[in-house]
């Protein structure tokens, strides 16, 4: 006797999605007494067919249904709201068990849909620009709450896999600092026996915590984002408190020995505040310091949120920034502002709605 009945609250039962592939299997056997085959099917209804219910999975016979509905879940996130912008992102608010909420965001570009996904609640990396960073941190995301951002974007999106191009992993919260459950869910969404995402399209986004850049490498094989946002210790530390800690010299030479495979860029993101890291010496410093790695930087103009003071630099600073970086040969993008208006720009999650006219549903 499991002493488990069908009764069982959803919030004691087993979280499949919690369980990397071998674990998976080894549940499947050990305690349901089922052929190693059968976790592959469920890990396939899971994570190829997205599966919500196990009413839904039709080939597994119904004895073992019921087992599982008995003391598993993989009952989804439900969807609280979906806020829409002029400019088509649509920011997904989530509802957690104990209350809270989550957001993932879909950003639609030229020929690609980004799903920008978030890994806790809130951030305690306290950066002076970012509004997520102004919440502290409320608690980490589950590996399964951060695997549903991407399961309920697909089935909001009509179940097309296909559509999302990329999943990255700039949403709320600092990966790195919930590193067990991020590395398990970026290993579930890269899995071939189920969505088979490509480490060139699945993205984990770092404030810079150094020592665990070489745990990252090890256990995934997920693209890498920096955001490097300073180039001297003195504004970096101003900026970003983690840099006290582990400083920059620190940072590049782990950035150095970051393992690339061929064709595979390191991504520095650089939030560009007017009079505070925009300067054209600033410019300079940062080719200097992506000129040690394979990288491309993406400059991303500081979007303004009320809970910091800072101020977007002028057009013409920005494309001057840009072009001393262009001349000395290092890739470097400007990051359209994507969902300004309904905070689902970079650094502003974790405000909720903000447009009267935004669509709500439960899902
Ligand atoms: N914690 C991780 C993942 C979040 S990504 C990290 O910091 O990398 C969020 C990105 O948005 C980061 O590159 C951050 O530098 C940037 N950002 C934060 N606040 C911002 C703001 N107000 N305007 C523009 N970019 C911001
Ligand atoms: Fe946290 Fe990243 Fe925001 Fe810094 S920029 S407070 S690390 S979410």
């Amino acid at each position: 006797m499991d002493g488990l009945t069908t009764d069982t609250p959803a919030m004691d039962k087993l979280d499949l999605r919690d369980l990397s592939f071998e674990e998976l299997e080894r549940f499947v056997g050990d305690e349901l007494g089922e052929k190693p085959y059968r976790a592959r099917q469920l890990f396939r209804w899971l994570y190829r067919r997205n599966a919500r219910a196990f009413a839904e999975m039709t080939d597994l016979k119904e004895e073992l249904r019921e087992r599982l509905e008995a003391r598993c879940t993989i009952e989804p996130l439900p969807i609280a709201a979906v806020h829409r912008s002029a400019d088509g992102t649509e920011k997904l608010q989530l509802a957690l068990k104990d209350g809270g909420a989550v957001e993932a965001v879909l950003i639609p570009g030229d020929d690609r849909l980004t799903l920008c996904v978030s890994s806790q609640v809130g951030c305690a990396m306290g950066c002076a620009f970012c509004y997520t960073g102004s919440l502290k941190l409320s608690r980490n995301l589950t590996c399964a709450e951060i695997v549903d951002q991407y399961r309920q974007a697909l089935h909001h999106l009509g179940g097309k896999a296909e559509r999302i191009s990329n999943v990255v992993l700039m949403g709320m919260g600092e990966p790195l600092a919930n590193f067990d459950a991020v590395a398990k869910a970026v290993n579930l969404l890269m899995d071939d026996r189920g969505y088979d995402l490509s480490g060139r399209r699945v993205t984990v986004s770092t404030c810079g915590i150094a020592p665990r850049l070489k745990d990252l490498a090890e256990q995934t094989d997920a693209s890498l984002a920096v955001s490097l946002n300073a180039t001297t210790d003195t504004t970096r530390s101003l900026l970003m408190p983690i840099n006290r800690k582990h400083p920059l010299a620190e940072l590049m030479r782990a950035l150095e020995a970051f393992p690339l495979a061929r064709r595979k860029r390191i991504l520095f993101e650089y939030v560009l505040l007017a009079g505070v890291n925009d300067t054209d010496e600033d410019a300079r410093r940062l080719v200097k310091l992506a000129r040690r790695i394979s990288c491309k930087v993406n400059l991303i103009p500081y979007n303004p949120h009320g809970a910091s003071d800072f101020a977007r630099p002028s057009d013409e600073r920005i494309l001057a920034f840009q072009k001393i970086l262009l001349d000395a040969g290092v890739t470097a993008f400007i990051r359209q502002s994507r969902g300004q208006d309904i905070y689902g720009a970079c650094g502003m999650l974790g405000r909720g709605a903000r447009r009267p006219d935004s669509t709500a549903r439960i899902s």
